[in-house]
């Protein structure tokens, strides 16, 4: 296949495809506009980057991050917080005044994840009646910083709760006219002991407004398939399948088979997906019976480096290998379901048009020095090339601005 070549067009020549074959990719402004052996030959007028015969591979996903408590960038602070939640939430209320601004710290770590390959970002960003919505005023100053490097997309996030908060839902409502595009939940009944009351409120607004709802449910046994069921039926009420996320839901990782056939029946059946990071203090839910039962599972870092924990880079690569380790999964298969998960599959939750390396699609993509996609996951192989909208993004691991 051809493609026009034009002042916009430039070429990733001498690649490798997910099939071993080689290929160039051409690409037209946004778009990837051509894909096959020796194109490169026929555009000597295009910009040619040289692919080096490394492996090529679509962009990644982050469907799950906290940039705003994030302290990459910062002098090494040793983990401050006692092992219970609450312990988290206190210290990191403590730390704010010493730290740096949200906006330097969490633009440390989005030069981070571009510099491994992620193309798109969910963020969860803290709202509560101390802060107001001064984290989501400086997220979207981020957003704006990295527009065309990465797509960003904001959650308003309620950590310390919605209804023992008074003045939360109405701020959460708020943030989605100042940056904010979708709302959060957290525990309705651990935090809140009010499971009605905080879903009420928040699908409320989500059907007010027409947004997505993302909810943190960390709640084991009883308490959170009470929870994700009680999520899934309001979704499927509302008809907002595809715009409902449970993240994390550690019940459905340690749930009687019977409770987890009924609990994901109901999520598959309202388009309830399910985000996870792999951690490990927690079961991990089951991805492939997620999968295999109808629900979209895709992955995110969750926190790193901050005042929740000390570990992670950004690397959603990293992130699937985790994954993959957690879930036991070995062969070249199973590693590919742990990068659809940090990949397309968070693109279809995240609703990017035209994600996945194909003629047509969006020209999201980085090359890895790997052989196979497996290799790619199972080693963390290094990044060399990333490629956002067309643009070079980063390059041998470093960001690289307006390149
Ligand atoms: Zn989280």
């Amino acid at each position: 296949m051809t493609a026009a070549a034009n002042c916009t067009t430039s070429i990733l020549a001498n690649v490798r495809l997910m099939d071993g074959e080689a290929a160039d990719i051409v690409m037209q402004s946004d778009r990837i506009t051509g894909i096959a052996a020796g194109l490169a030959d026929t555009m000597p007028a295009a910009t040619r980057i040289e692919g080096d015969g490394l492996l090529a591979l679509p962009g990644l996903v982050d469907g799950h991050m906290h940039l705003d408590k994030t302290l990459t960038g910062c002098v090494w602070m040793g983990h401050r917080a006692g092992p219970e939640r609450i312990s988290r939430i206190e210290k990191e209320k403590e730390l704010r005044d010493e730290l740096p601004p949200v906006v330097e710290r969490a633009a440390n770590l989005v030069r981070c994840c571009i510099a491994h390959g992620t193309t798109a970002i969910r963020t969860h960003v803290d709202v509560d009646p101390d802060l107001g919505l001064s984290h989501v005023h400086a997220l979207a100053e981020v957003r704006e910083q990295f527009a065309g490097h990465v797509d960003i997309q904001i959650v308003a996030f309620p950590q310390l709760g919605v209804m023992r908060c008074p003045g939360t839902a109405d701020l959460l409502e708020a943030g989605l006219s100042e940056g904010a595009d979708l709302l959060e939940g957290l525990d309705p009944i651990l935090i809140d002991d009010d499971l009605d009351g905080q879903l009420s409120a928040l699908f409320d607004i989500a059907e007010r407004k027409g947004v997505g709802i993302d909810i943190h449910l960390h709640d084991a046994g009883a308490h959170g398939l009470a929870e994700i069921n009680a999520v899934s039926e309001r979704a499927g009420v509302a008809g907002m399948a595809g715009r409902v996320t449970v993240s994390h839901g550690f019940c459905l990782g340690a749930a009687a088979d019977d409770d987890f056939a009924r609990a994901v029946d109901a999520m598959a059946k309202a388009g309830v997906s399910l985000v996870t990071h792999g951690g490990a203090s927690s079961p991990l839910p089951a991805v492939k019976a997620l999968r295999g039962r109808g629900v979209r599972v895709f992955a995110g870092n969750d926190d790193v480096r901050d005042p929740w924990s000390p570990f992670g880079n950004g690397d959603m690569l990293e992130r699937a290998m985790l994954l993959a380790w957690r879930s036991g999964y070995r062969t070249d298969d199973d590693l590919a379901i742990a990068f659809d998960c940090a990949s397309a599959a968070g693109a279809a939750v995240l609703n990017i048009e035209g994600h996945g390396l194909a003629v047509g699609s969006r020209a999201d993509l980085f090359t890895v020095d790997a052989e196979t996609l497996a290799e790619a996951v199972a080693q963390r192989a290094p990044r060399d090339l990333v490629f956002k909208a067309g643009r070079v993004v980063a390059k041998g691991g470093e960001f690289a601005d307006g390149a």
